[in-house]
């Protein structure tokens, strides 16, 4: 058996390899490494694949929440809202750009932000809701966008781990992630669902204007070179991470749909299991599965993690430990019982292997040893 890997780039390339290489070798070919054509043919892909919005690439994911933030004129003082269940790129440039960070609580079941929290949450001062579509899945998108419009607020959607995911509304029409708040953001972070060969990212926006100073300040606050009307950063998407980006986009869908077949084979494997809570299906959004993740609820999900380890699987905890208490963020003021539902999530959740190309045996070796495990007392 193939050695199961958490997220398996290697046999990935060697399916994609021809394409891949070829795309690689025209860009150095050209020598246009920085804002070659292949990164305005992406966004343009990008583009037609998201519907109805503006695409500006960037370096990162990161960087794309910061420039949002930076688009918006948030200034120094005003509240962001966002979830205390998320990877520390969401708060950490709300705390750079010295914005207040505001935690809330996620949805113990889906594990995405809560809109009742958010709506506690805000104040005269906020002025952004900061959802994340964490592990694949779309937050409650019309509740919050019901909360921005009431108050006035932005809504910068963190779509890094939902490249593909619809958002389904009450009506029925689709969306894709990322494509329903003022900006998007996301990231192609090699192990991303649509991941580079390094680090790269994007914002989208239905504002026209609004894209133009986005795509200015992704390049040090210029439109006309050397003429800077913003203060700006230097972030671009590298021209071989956009050819390279060109050739997976493309398979993106079928990518996307093998990782959501691994998730039904486990879903079934893990069905009767009395310690393990297997991932909620929201009505409202489909699930592309960026990770499977399950709540093991019988206080053994470390020794299991361990288990598992022993028998050649890995498993991975996102996240460990609650935001608020990151001695980074101690200076917030949060008390450590100030989220129990994240502080549970913390103690329980573990992410199973997920990636397009695990094989029958591979996923009978997981669901084995996962269940011989947990039914043992
Ligand atoms: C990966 C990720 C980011 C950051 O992306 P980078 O490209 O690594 O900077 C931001 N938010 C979430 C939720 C992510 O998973």
């Amino acid at each position: 058996m193939r050695k199961i890997e958490m997220v398996d780039l290697k046999i990935q390339y060697s399916k994609l390899s021809r394409e891949i290489d070829d795309a690689i070798r025209s860009v150095i070919a050209s020598s246009a490494f920085i804002r070659g054509p292949e990164v305005k043919i992406f966004e343009e892909k990008l583009q037609k694949y998201l519907g109805e919005v503006h695409v500006v690439s960037c370096g990162n994911g990161t960087d794309a929440l910061q420039i949002a933030m930076m688009a918006l004129d948030l200034k120094p003082g005003d509240e962001v809202i966002t979830t205390n269940f998320t990877f520390i790129s969401t708060v950490e440039v709300v705390a750079l750009l010295g914005l207040k960070l505001v935690l809330v609580e996620p949805d113990p079941r889906t594990y995405n932000i809560s809109p009742d929290a958010v709506r506690k949450a805000v104040t005269s001062r906020t002025r952004a809701i900061v959802p994340v579509h964490l592990f694949g899945q779309c937050a409650h998108m019309e509740s919050i966008m019901d909360i921005a419009a009431e108050h006035g607020l932005y809504v910068i959607e963190d779509a890094a781990q939902a490249t593909g995911t619809d958002y389904i509304s009450a009506g029925g029409t689709r969306k894709k992630a990322g494509t329903i708040g003022t900006i998007g953001t996301t990231s192609f972070f090699p192990s991303k669902n649509l991941g580079c060969y390094g680090d790269g990212g994007a914002l989208y926006t239905g504002d026209p204007d609004l894209a133009e100073k986005i795509r200015s300040i992704a390049n040090h606050g210029m439109k006309v070179k050397y003429h800077h009307d913003n203060i700006g950063v230097n972030s671009r998407l590298a021209t071989i991470q956009a050819a390279i980006l060109n050739v997976k986009l493309k398979y993106l869908d079928e990518f996307n749909n093998s990782r959501s077949a691994v998730a039904d084979y486990y879903d079934e494997a893990f069905a009767g299991c009395k310690s393990l809570i297997t991932p909620e299906r929201s009505s409202f959004s489909t699930h592309i599965f960026h990770q499977y993740t399950v709540r093991v609820t019988d206080g053994r999900r470390d020794e299991l993690r361990n288990y598992l380890a022993g028998k050649n699987i890995p498993s991975m905890i996102y996240y460990p430990g609650p935001l608020h208490f990151q001695n980074a963020y101690r200076y917030l003021g949060y008390r450590e019982d100030d989220f129990p539902v994240t502080s549970k999530l913390c103690r329980e959740v573990l992410s199973l292997p997920m990636h397009p190309d695990l094989e029958q045996e591979q996923l009978d070796h997981i669901a084995i040893n996962v269940l011989e495990y947990l039914n043992k007392e």
